[in-house]
C-alpha cells in the first residue's frame, strides 16, 4: 500500500467517524471503514482497498457477496412481487417452508417466518407460553436477540442491566453443565432455549452429550427445547442447523443470519406438538418471509447443496484449525466447520483484528482474547492460505515484538 493512499484512507476514516457521530445513535461501536461493493469473498472500501472479509457480516452472507444467483432471483423477484401481506401465499415462501422442513427431517414440522433472529427467538418464546407454563431457562453468556423477549433469554448482564425489569422466571445456568441444567428445570419451565456453540460468546463448544441430556431433561419434565441455530444454522458447521451431530430432535429451531444469503429473513420451525400451539391471530408480522428475501434464500440452498457445502465446511473448518492452532500467541482453536473462535493467550484481539484489517483481512474481536471468523462458505483453499499467513504475521508481531 503506498504512503499516499494510506494516508488518503486515514483521512476518510476520520471524515467517516465525525460523519457517523453527527448522525448516528451511540449504541454501536464507530465504524473505521466504509464498505462500497463486494464479490465473493472480496470487499472494497470507498477508498478502493481490498479486504477478504472472513466474517461474512456475521456469519450471514454465507454465498459471498453479490453471489449472481442470489442476485438473479432477488431482481427477478422483485420485478414480479416485493410484498404481498400475510393474507396471501406466494411461492417463494411455499417453497422455502417445504426445504426447512425437509432440512429438520420431520414432515409435521411448521415454519412461522420473520424478519431477523430476535424476531424468532420472540415468537418461540410466545409460543413456549402457550404451553401453559411460563418458566424460560437459558444459558449464561448466550445471545438471542436485543429486543425484550430476546434480551430476557440473553446471558450477557451488560446487555441486560439497563433495561430491567426484564421477563420473570428465568433462570440462567453455565453452559455445558448438565446437573446445572438439570436443577433448573421444573414442571413449571416452558422451554429451555440453547446455541449448539455460543457464537457471541466466542464460539463456545459445549461438551459433546450436552444436548442430548438437554433433550433427556425437557422430556422429564415436559419443557420444549428449543435450539438457536441464528448464527450456526445453514450449515455452517456441517449440519444444516448445528445440532444434529448429538442426534437430538428439538421441539423448535430458530434460524436467522445466513438463511436468507444477506437479505433479512428469519424463521421459527416447531417440530411435532409444538407445531400446533400459535393459533389464528396468535401472532404475526408484516414484512417477515417477503418473497424478496425467500427468493434469495432459494437461491442459498440451491448452492448448498450443489456446491456440497455442508460436507466442504468441515473440510475447510479443519484446514483452518489445523494451520492456526500452532501459531504463537494462539491457545486453542474453537468451533466447527466455518464458525470459528481463535483464542488468544492474552487480551489482544482488538489489536489482532485492528492489525488483519490493515493488512486486508475482516475479523471480529468476539470478545477480549477471542477472534471470530465465519467466512462465506465459498472460502477458498487459497483465500485461507492468504488468511493463515497474515494471522501468522500479525501474531508474531503482537505476541513477539
Ligand atoms: C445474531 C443472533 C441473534 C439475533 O439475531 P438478530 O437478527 O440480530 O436479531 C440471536 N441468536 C443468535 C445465536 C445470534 O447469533
Amino acid at each position: 500500500m503506498g504512503t499516499s493512499i494510506k494516508k488518503r484512507a486515514k483521512r476518510s476514516a476520520i471524515d467517516l467517524q465525525t460523519r457517523w457521530q453527527k448522525t448516528m445513535q451511540l449504541n454501536y461501536g464507530i465504524p473505521n471503514l466504509q464498505l462500497e461493493h463486494g464479490k465473493g469473498l472480496e470487499v472494497w472500501d470507498n477508498n478502493g482497498l481490498k479486504y477478504l472479509d472472513f466474517l461474512g457480516g456475521i456469519a450471514t452472507n454465507i454465498m459471498g457477496h453479490g453471489n449472481p444467483k442470489v442476485v438473479k432471483a432477488i431482481t427477478e423477484q422483485s420485478k414480479k412481487l416485493s410484498h404481498v401481506s400475510n393474507f396471501y401465499a406466494h411461492a417463494p415462501g411455499m417453497d422455502l417452508a417445504e426445504q426447512l422442513i425437509h432440512m429438520t427431517g420431520s414432515d409435521e414440522a411448521r415454519v412461522f417466518f420473520c424478519n431477523s433472529g430476535a424476531e424468532a427467538n420472540e415468537a418461540a418464546l410466545k409460543l413456549s407460553r402457550l404451553t401453559g407454563r411460563t418458566g424460560l431457562v437459558a444459558a449464561k453468556g448466550a445471545f438471542h436477540g436485543r429486543t425484550m423477549g430476546a434480551l430476557s433469554l440473553t446471558g450477557q448482564p451488560t446487555k441486560r442491566n439497563p433495561f430491567k425489569p426484564l421477563l420473570r422466571n428465568i433462570k440462567h445456568v453455565d453452559y455445558g453443565d448438565i446437573k446445572a441444567l438439570k436443577r433448573a428445570v421444573s414442571k413449571r419451565t416452558a422451554m429451555v432455549i440453547l446455541e449448539p456453540i455460543m457464537g457471541e460468546a466466542g464460539v463456545v463448544v459445549p461438551p459433546s452429550g450436552y444436548l442430548k441430556a438437554a433433550r433427556e431433561i425437557c422430556d422429564s419434565k415436559g419443557a420444549l427445547l428449543v435450539i438457536d441455530a441464528v448464527q450456526t444454522g445453514m450449515g455452517r458447521t456441517g449440519c444444516w442447523f448445528g445440532y444434529e451431530d448429538e442426534g437430538i430432535k428439538p421441539d423448535v429451531i430458530t434460524i436467522a443470519k445466513g438463511v436468507g444469503g444477506g437479505l433479512p429473513l428469519g424463521a421459527m420451525i416447531a417440530l411435532g406438538k409444538s407445531a400446533e400451539l400459535l393459533q389464528p391471530g396468535m401472532h404475526g408480522t408484516t414484512f417477515g418471509g417477503n418473497p424478496i428475501s425467500c427468493s434469495a434464500a432459494l437461491a442459498v440452498i440451491a448452492q448448498i447443496r450443489v456446491g456440497n457445502h455442508l460436507q466442504l465446511n468441515k473440510v475447510k473448518g479443519a484446514l483452518i484449525r489445523n494451520l492456526i492452532s500452532p501459531i504463537v500467541g494462539v491457545t486453542e482453536v474453537r468451533g466447527k466447520g466455518l464458525l470459528i473462535g481463535i483464542v488468544l493467550k492474552s487480551n489482544e484481539a482488538k489489536s489482532v483484528s485492528e492489525k488483519m484489517q490493515q493488512r486486508g483481512f475482516l475479523t471480529n474481536p468476539a470478545s477480549e482474547n477471542v477472534i471470530r471468523i465465519a467466512p462465506a462458505f465459498i472460502v477458498t483453499e487459497s483465500q485461507i492460505m492468504k488468511f493463515v499467513t497474515a494471522f501468522n504475521d500479525v501474531c508474531e508481531e503482537v505476541f513477539h515484538g
